[in-house]
């Protein structure tokens, strides 16, 4: 039978368009549908936004410190609504640039949302059309607890466009999202509190990360609430936010911002009209190739629930590419030690193996730590120390992970990942020449394991 499209897409996010655009490339009718925004979550309500708020909520430390360095600044004023104004002006930008990258590269665009209407058909916009394959790249929605009041609360989906910077947020969660925007709210003058429900925030990364992490946000004059959850919240007459925590305790807030994980974006999207399987947490469920149940029907990304990161959905978009019109070029996407940031202030980041999974694992672990005073900060009267750590192998000397909570931690640990990726040894690291004067070279000059 002869159909519309090789492969239809359905979302153009970060896996979506990477999978549309080689496919393409190699030759494949390719079809994308977008409801909502080209360049999906990152671009639009994810990483890219988030990370300009990071930039501009570091101004404040910067203005703090510049007088140890002999400048003399008048009182540093900011307005939430040029910084807003200037990040949507610059994702306008993006979008477009999208566009042209999608319709560039031969791709068909339908901007509206897409149901499935069998295994090869496809409904947008009333039309509908065929494909021997169809992509389900429909990322995911951030999910609020449905407690007594949750409509008064926001995800990071309205964050990004209050019209004015809120004076008392409370932030609730313990995760990425929950982390960073405290992070922004509380650098941007905002007074911050952040509730999380569990013992310590940052579940599943490094113990000497998330104790560090702790550590440097009440410095900075954070509220962390740890073992706290919200019962109820009641808007009041002035506006203002009551909320009631399960404790009994009561907070009044003028914004309760709530990043507590994200469920698959499935709404509508006719899976009833197919084969298709969720797994217990209601991800849509693929083999490592990425098919579903349905055999003409993929699906990648935040959507299958793995690992919610853009660069991983960027590869598995290019492995569907490869699988279906370059077999011959096809490689699985490797899902061990795929480095992260999280773009607290400061911030977070990691490679490989947390000290708790290597002993879990069976490792014979030896453990490498340094903290100190970064030297930008040696000329102020900031306090803020650096973390880098590293979990050692002591039987094959393999460095199994490596973690640092500090200023550009995100920037260091991509190259030390090529490091790790490539099967590096704490003797390479030793017999790595540092640059000298970095943060980074304490990575290679670490010789006395405090642990093992
Ligand atoms: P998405 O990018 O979500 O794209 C899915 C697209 O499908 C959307 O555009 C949606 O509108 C569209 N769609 C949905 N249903 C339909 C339909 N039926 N018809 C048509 N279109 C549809 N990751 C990082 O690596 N680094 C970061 O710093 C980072 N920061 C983040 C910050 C925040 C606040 C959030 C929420 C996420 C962040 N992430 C970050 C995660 C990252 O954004 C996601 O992992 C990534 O966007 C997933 O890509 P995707 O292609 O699976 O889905
Ligand atoms: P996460 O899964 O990272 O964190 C969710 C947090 O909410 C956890 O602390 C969890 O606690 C808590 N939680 C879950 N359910 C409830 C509940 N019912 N009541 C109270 N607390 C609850 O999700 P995020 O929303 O922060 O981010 C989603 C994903 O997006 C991340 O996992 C990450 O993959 C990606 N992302 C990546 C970023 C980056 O690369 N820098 C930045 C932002 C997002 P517990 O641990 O106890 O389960």
């Amino acid at each position: 039978m002869a159909y519309d499209f090789d492969l239809y897409v359905i979302g153009a996010g970060s896996g979506g368009v990477r999978a549309a655009r080689f496919a393409a490339g190699f030759g494949a009718k390719v079809g994308v549908a977008e409801s909502r925004y080209l360049g999906g979550t990152c671009v639009n309500v994810g990483c890219v936004p988030k990370k300009l708020l990071v930039y501009g909520a570091h101004f404040a430390e910067d203005f703090e410190q510049a007088s140890g360095f002999g400048w003399t600044l008048d009182e540093a004023q900011f307005d939430w609504s040029t910084l807003i104004a200037n990040k949507d002006r610059e994702i306008n930008r993006l979008n477009g640039i999208y566009r042209n990258l999608l319709v560039n590269s031969g791709v068909t665009l339908h901007e509206g949302h897409a149901k499935i209407v069998d295994p090869h058909q496809i409904e947008v916009n009333g039309e509908r059309f065929t494909a021997k394959n169809i992509l389900i790249a429909t990322g995911g929605w951030p999910q609020i607890p449905d407690i007594p009041g949750h409509e008064h609360a926001i995800s990071s989906n309205q964050a990004f466009f209050l019209k004015e910077l809120p004076q008392r947020v409370l932030v609730v969660g313990g995760g990425y999202i929950a982390v960073e925007f405290a992070g922004i709210f509380h650098g941007l003058g905002a007074q911050t509190t952040l509730l999380y429900r569990g013992e310590l925030f940052l579940r599943g990364f490094d113990g000497s990360v998330r104790k560090h992490l702790q550590e440097e946000l009440t410095k900075r004059g954070m509220d962390l609430q740890f073992n706290a959850d919200i019962e109820r919240i009641d808007k009041q007459a002035d506006g203002s936010l009551k909320v009631t925590l399960k404790d009994g305790r009561q907070l009044e807030a003028d914004c309760v911002f709530y990043a507590t994980g994200r469920r698959p974006m499935l709404d509508n999207l006719g899976l009833e009209n197919t084969a298709v399987k969720l797994d217990k947490k209601g991800f849509v469920e693929v083999d490592e190739q990425y098919q579903t149940s349905e055999p003409s029907i993929l699906a990648l990304g935040d959507v299958i629930g793995r690992v919610q990161l853009t660069p991983v959905a960027l590869a598995e978009g290019m492995a569907v590419a490869r699988r279906l019109f370059k077999p011959e070029q096809y490689r699985p996407v490797d899902y061990k030690m795929i480095p992260t940031a999280v773009f607290s202030l400061p911030n977070i980041g990691t490679v490989g193996l947390t000290e708790e999974e290597a002993r879990d694992a069976g490792h014979d672990v030896v453990i490498y730590e340094s903290r100190f005073r970064p030297m930008k900060l040696t000329l102020t009267e900031c306090q803020e120390r650096t973390l880098m750590k590293l979990v050692v192998d002591g039987k094959s000397d393999k460095v199994l992970g490596c973690h640092m909570v500090g200023p550009d931690a995100g920037e260091i640990v991509q190259g030390l990942a090529i490091a790790l990726k490539a099967g590096a040894t704490k003797r390479h690291f030793d017999e790595t020449i540092g640059v000298h004067p970095t943060a980074a070279e304490e990575f290679v000059t670490m010789r006395t394991p405090v642990a093992g």
